[in-house]
């Protein structure tokens, strides 16, 4: 009788049993570690680094990409209020990434950049929008802020710097920066000054405006990589910006004037000599056009290189409600959950509520003052309540948070 021993072998690279470390047993077969190490490799080449370039390569991003209802779903999470301003930019973003999908075929209809631009009063929403829409793409973001910009060659940044920011936020990664997304915060304060193209020279208005002209549109932009001047001795950064997406946003104010001009109409909101408040100035605001934003001030070369124009409106007492409790990171949400960890139960009432609204109405900041009323009235309970072992819940009411807000400096701010 034959002793001849069973062997096994691995049923991919046919290796015996003793030349092998280790053998797995399969159902009807087997595999040597070698073979698994290799399937491994063929496993991350093939799937996770294929993922990871798809995720990269912005010629691929389309398959990915959300539909102009969904990606306005998501904005609805965390933007009050603002419908026109959410439609606008979920298709232009929709239509953003289309476009890089679009330059693998050979198409020979060429889809422009759908850079945008935001119309609308301070803390309306204007940043948040355009970060909400990064976080969602999951690209990078960088906010840059106009009226820091000067003409090359005068004190100030120049703004190639906008790029700088984005390269920052993504580590320095190029391929990364060249699909983000860049908020230009108060580009009406680069408006030309005046209608006079005359004796000085206008380095922070027009000068930066013909600046931005390129980088807009989309070319090679050489970019000093630590931000600030080009000195000689920094390197600089070749980024291409064609599939960077451009939102910019200002409150140009007084622009109601020019749009009630045009579409001939009276500016009211103004008290008229009878003393009659007629209408809401804001109202306005959803007939801009890109000519009233030229009569403003920008050039048409600039204004032509920010095709998608919307406004946002300002908020009235029950968005201001609305954002204090409903977006999935409400500021009253943070308070309780702060207080939760604590092991407090933290409520507002209604009135407290109102109460706060009420006040960032008052102080003409937009919801961006929602956040400082409520630290103006919350910070002694914060400072508290942590020591006091007993205390397990806590009602902030109208006149607690009258109480607390009338001692902090802020009750100084009087609206003129
Ligand atoms: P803007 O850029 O228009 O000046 P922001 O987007 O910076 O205003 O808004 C400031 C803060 O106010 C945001 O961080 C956000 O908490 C809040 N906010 C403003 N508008 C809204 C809105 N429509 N919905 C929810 N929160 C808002």
């Amino acid at each position: 009788m034959s002793k001849k021993k069973h062997s096994f072998q691995c049923s991919f690279c046919g290796r015996d049993k003793s030349e092998a470390l280790m053998l797995i047993a399969g159902i009807d077969g087997h595999i040597c570690e070698m073979c698994v190490e290799q399937a491994y490799d063929i496993i991350q080449e093939e799937l996770y680094d294929e993922k990871k370039r798809k995720k990269k390569s912005s010629t691929t991003f389309t398959s990915k990409i959300h539909k102009p209802q969904e990606i306005k779903e998501y904005l609805d999470r965390y933007i009050i209020g603002q419908d026109q301003a959410k439609k606008v930019l979920s298709v232009a973003v929709y239509n953003h990434y289309k476009r890089l999908g679009q330059k693998t075929t050979k198409d020979d209809v060429e889809i422009e950049k759908s850079n945008v631009l935001f119309v609308g009063k301070t803390g309306t929403g204007k940043t948040l929008l355009a970060k909400t829409i990064a976080r969602l793409l999951n690209v990078p973001f960088a906010i840059v802020d106009a009226t820091v910009f000067t003409e090359a060659g005068y004190v100030g940044e120049d703004v190639e710097s906008i790029l700088s920011r984005l390269l920052q936020v993504c580590n320095y990664d190029v391929e990364a920066a060249e699909r983000g997304i860049v908020y230009v915060d108060e580009l009406d304060k680069i408006a030309r000054k005046s209608d006079n193209p005359s004796i000085t020279r206008d380095v922070s208005g027009e000068g930066v405006q013909q600046a931005m002209l390129k980088m807009l549109e989309g070319t090679d932009v050489s970019v000093p990589p630590q931000g600030g001047r080009k000195h000689p001795e920094q390197k600089l950064v070749k980024i291409n910006t064609e599939n960077i997406l451009f939102i910019c946003g200002g409150a140009f104010d007084g622009i109601e004037k020019k749009i009630a001009d045009r579409i001939n109409k009276k500016v009211i909101g103004f008290k008229t000599e009878d003393g009659l408040d007629t209408t809401n100035t804001d109202d306005l605001l959803q007939y801009v056009t890109h000519q009233d934003i030229k009569h403003y001030g920008l050039i048409p070369e600039l204004i032509g290189r920010l095709p998608v124009l919307t406004y946002l409106s300002e908020l009235n007492l029950s968005a201001l409600k609305a954002i204090l409790t409903e977006p999935k990171n409400a500021l009253l949400k943070q308070y309780i959950k702060l207080f939760e960890i604590e092991g407090i139960d933290l409520t507002f009432t209604e009135d407290a509520i109102d109460f706060i609204a009420e006040k960032a109405l008052e102080y003409e900041l937009g919801a961006r003052g929602l956040r400082s009323i409520c630290e103006a009235i919350m910070t002694d309970a914060m400072f508290e309540l942590p020591s006091q072992k007993e205390v397990n819940n806590f009602v902030v009411d109208r006149s607690y948070a009258e109480e607390k807000l009338s001692r902090s400096k802020l009750s100084k701010l009087k609206v003129a």
